[in-house]
């Protein structure tokens, strides 16, 4: 039985790769890797494990878009 988990991408550019590197406010402040795009993210903080290719492009068919919700 698979244990789903939710991934975040960045808006921006699609990447994968967003990190958090800083703290600000208390906040966790999210940045991507592949255009620096940064925010703070009240509330929120990442965790990291690996996952099959296969997994991600489920997980990329399945962003959640405005007024659009999960799949
Ligand atoms: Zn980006």
């Amino acid at each position: 039985m698979p244990e789903y988990v939710s991934v975040i991408f960045c808006r921006k550019c699609g990447s994968r790769y967003v990190e958090i590197n800083t703290w600000s406010n208390g906040n966790a402040v999210a940045t991507c890797r592949t255009c620096r795009y940064s925010v703070e993210l009240p509330g929120f903080t990442l965790g990291r494990c690996a996952v099959t290719r296969k997994e991600l492009d489920i997980a990329r068919n399945t962003i959640a878009r405005i007024n659009d919700f999960e799949k």
